[in-house]
């Protein structure tokens, strides 16, 4: 895990003061942490029957598009509201000011897919519930979830784990 802990570059004061940033766009450009941190988000959910994976926009598309390739399963992604084409359904969820909405097409998943959500990383853990709540809106089991990065202290792990989700991380930051 040092492998992938040392690829993630940190920003201090992005996006604004007093924020250490943890960009894993240093992680995808190495192909060897690349491949690890994939096959690692992989791991903890092996033996399980997982159908789809669902990946949270904008870097879990990179990470779950790799993972469900890995998997060999199709893709959703989880998008930003305003930006799917088709028929949607949504999910909002509180940010640390003001509200913001997730949504998936209405076809996304059928009733009863066994989905695995992926993001590059969990903080307060309200964008994944999100995501979680809206694949269940949808009919859809979510059988677990896979971030590359837990920042612990904020909460989000035990946040998820109350909506009976098993959450796996490959590392953490303080
Ligand atoms: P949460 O909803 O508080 O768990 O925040 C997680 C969401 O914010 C994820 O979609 C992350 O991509 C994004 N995010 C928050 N902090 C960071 C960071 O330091 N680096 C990269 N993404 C972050």
């Amino acid at each position: 895990m040092d492998r992938i802990k040392d690829a993630i570059r940190t920003i201090p004061d992005y996006p604004k003061p007093g924020i250490m940033f943890r960009d894993v766009t240093t992680l995808l450009g190495d192909a060897g942490a690349f491949r690890a941190a994939v096959d690692a988000m992989v791991q903890p959910h092996a033996g399980k029957k997982i159908d789809k994976v669902a990946g949270i926009e904008a870097r879990g598309f990179i990470l779950g598009g790799a993972v469900a390739h890995q998997l060999s399963v199709g893709f959703v992604p989880v998008r930003k509201k305003g930006k799917l084409p088709w028929q949607t359904i949504g999910q909002s969820y509180e940010l640390e000011y003001g509200v913001d909405e997730v949504e998936i097409h209405v076809d996304a998943v059928e009733k009863g897919e066994r989905v695995l959500v992926v993001d590059d990383l969990i903080a307060t853990g309200g964008t994944a519930e999100a995501a979680i709540l809206l694949l269940r809106q949808a009919g859809a089991e979510v059988v677990g979830c896979s971030f590359v990065i837990d920042l612990p202290e904020l909460g989000g792990a035990r946040r998820l784990e109350k909506l009976g989700v098993k959450v796996a991380s490959l590392v953490a930051f303080e």
